[in-house]
């Protein structure tokens, strides 16, 4: 493990999720309605997608988001080190971030935040094993793929279960790419989620911050499930 891998992965995240609050807080919408042209708080309107810092100037510093960016990010630089793997999940990992914040805030998973996640990992990957004279993994990670959407197809099938399509897309490309890391990272990728959303829902309960009913949302468990099966 190179410290400077891990120090500059950190900071990379750390600043490329600055740019994540204005992105977040315009797509966070219900579905069918179009991007917010306005803070939702202030009304203050937005002229414009690309902005460091809080989502509008009446929000709080993104702590949260830069910290959750640094520290994504820092750890696959840790687990995965110098290899390509490594040049594709840095930009994913803000894609996830925004995914995360979005579900957490309006409990969607937009199509073209998961599209745009798929375009920025699974071209790559399937170019960088051809290249790598590996077709082999590029199939492994294709059936991933196919075993995540089927896994999370079902689950989503089962009534009460508060898992949406958004999910089963969002576990699809996660698939790939734990495909692409290996079978372990998959199996890990799989099970983490479940294993991380029991913990949190029932604190939540227990805070009362959240009523048996309440929907919770799964994208930020999925992404922290890939994140812990490509750092193992
Ligand atoms: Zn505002």
């Amino acid at each position: 493990m190179s410290p400077w891998l891990v120090l500059c992965s950190a900071v990379f995240g750390a600043a490329a999720a600055a740019f994540v609050p204005r992105v977040a807080h315009r797509l966070a919408v219900p579905r069918g309605t179009p991007a917010r042209a306005a803070c939702a708080r202030c009304d203050t309107p937005f002229t414009d997608w690309v902005r460091a810092g809080a989502a509008c100037s009446c929000a709080g510093a993104p702590v949260w988001t830069v910290v959750a960016g640094a520290l994504a990010a820092g750890l696959l630089g840790a687990a995965i080190g110098p290899a390509p793997l490594l040049l594709v999940v840095l930009p994913a990992t803000v894609l996830g971030v925004l995914l995360a914040v979005i579900d957490i805030w309006c409990l969607r998973l937009p199509d073209r935040v998961v599209a745009a996640l798929a375009g920025v990992t699974v071209p790559p990957l399937a170019v960088a094993a051809l290249l790598a004279g590996e077709p082999g993994r590029l199939g492994r990670a294709a059936v991933a793929a196919g075993l995540s959407a089927a896994a999370y197809g079902i689950i989503a099938l089962l009534p009460g279960h508060g898992l949406g399509l958004g999910d089963v897309k969002l576990a699809t490309v996660l698939g790939f790419v734990l495909g692409f890391a290996g079978w372990p990272a998959t199996a890990a990728g799989l099970l983490a989620p479940h294993l991380i959303n029991g913990p949190v829902a029932l604190a939540l309960l227990a805070s009362r911050r959240a009523g048996r009913r309440t929907a919770l949302p799964f994208g930020p468990a999925l992404l922290a499930g890939a994140l812990l099966g490509l750092s193992i």
